[in-house]
C-alpha cells in the first residue's frame, strides 16, 4: 500500500527534541503542540511517498541551512508561546 506523508512534521519534532533545553519553553503537551504547529506553518511542507521518508529526512537535514531554518522557526514559535501560553 502506498501512502503519502509530510515528513517535515517528523523533522520538526526531531529538531525540537534536540533543542528543547535551549528553547527554554514550557514542555507541557499544549505548548509543545503550539510550538510545532507554528514552526510547520512557517516551513515548506515536504511530502514523500511511503518508506522513502526516513532516507529523505536524513538527506534533507544533512544540509545545515535546512536544520537552521527549522531551528529558527522553532525558536520564533517558542518565543511566541512563552509570551502567550495557551495552557
Ligand atoms: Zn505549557
Amino acid at each position: 500500500m502506498w501512502e503519502y506523508k509530510n515528513i517535515m512534521e517528523d523533522m520538526v519534532e526531531e529538531i525540537y527534541e534536540k533543542n528543547k533545553e535551549n528553547l527554554a519553553c514550557c514542555d507541557c503537551p499544549r505548548c509543545h503542540c503550539d510550538i510545532i504547529a507554528y514552526a510547520l506553518n512557517h516551513l515548506p511542507p515536504h511530502y514523500v511517498v511511503s518508506q522513502a521518508g526516513a532516507l529523505y529526512a536524513k538527506t534533507y537535514l544533512m544540509n545545515k541551512q535546512h536544520e537552521m531554518d527549522i531551528t529558527a522557526a522553532l525558536a520564533k514559535g517558542s518565543l511566541l508561546v512563552k509570551n502567550h501560553p495557551h495552557h
